[in-house]
């Protein structure tokens, strides 16, 4: 399967971040840390969440399939395939907020887990969670394969932290996702 012209067309008119369809750019991304290698479609790196979602949304129209990525330290194959990488560890790495009070950061895909604890310890905070790979790992990986490490009896896995997420819907729009009445009087939690 090949990229068509008409999505690359489309796509690069919506797209600010870049798009790699080299030979040398799809090696590089075709194997992470498992013993697989497997050549991708091509390669975007957006810079922006709007980036994102027009990647995600023309993907959808085109029927192209899609594999976000963050470090790649997957030992299973998670982060390669035949798909349209979209590498969220180049330009989304901003911290958007820490909240000691609250006790939450807000931060973009491409975070490395280290530099989250690093930023979080001046207010005596971490993640909890802490896989091997935390001075590589970003924090979209980190959620997507549910890592955890050393301490997880302590302090659990990454779903266990997870308190919202933005998700990108494969119509391209933006749906907030998280836990809200926590108490309802059923007991269960609900999700909006
Ligand atoms: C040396 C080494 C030590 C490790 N130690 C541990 C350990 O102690 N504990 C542990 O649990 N794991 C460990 N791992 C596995 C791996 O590092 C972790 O699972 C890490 O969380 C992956 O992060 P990443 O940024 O490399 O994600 P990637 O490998 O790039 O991606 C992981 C998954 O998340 C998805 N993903 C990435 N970004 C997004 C996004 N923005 N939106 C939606 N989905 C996304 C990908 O599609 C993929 O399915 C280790 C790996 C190595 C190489």
């Amino acid at each position: 399967m090949n990229l068509s012209r008409e999505f690359i067309a489309e796509l690069g008119k919506r797209f600010a971040g870049d798009l790699r369809l080299d030979v040398a750019s799809k090696i590089l991304y075709s194997t992470d840390a498992s013993m697989y290698q497997i050549e991708p479609l091509g390669v975007a790196i957006p810079k922006t969440q709007e980036d994102l979602q027009a990647a995600v949304e023309l993907a959808a129209k085109y029927k192209i399939p899609i594999l976000p990525r963050g470090s790649g330290s997957s030992l299973g194959g998670q982060a390669i395939g035949e798909a349209l990488i979209l590498d969220c560890s180049r330009y989304l790495t901003s911290i958007l907020e820490i909240n000691p009070e609250e006790k939450y950061a807000l931060v973009e895909p491409g975070v490395i887990l280290t530099d989250l604890n690093r930023a979080a310890a001046k207010y005596g905070l971490t993640f909890g969670p802490d896989p091997a790979s935390a001075e590589r790992a970003t924090m979209g990986g980190v959620i997507g394969n549910n890592a955890t490490g050393a301490h997880s009896i302590l302090y659990g896995m990454s779903a266990d932290h997870l308190l919202e997420a933005a998700v990108v819907l494969s119509d391209g729009s933006l749906s907030q996702w998280g836990m809200v009445n926590r108490n309802s009087e059923s007991g269960s939690e609900k999700w909006r």
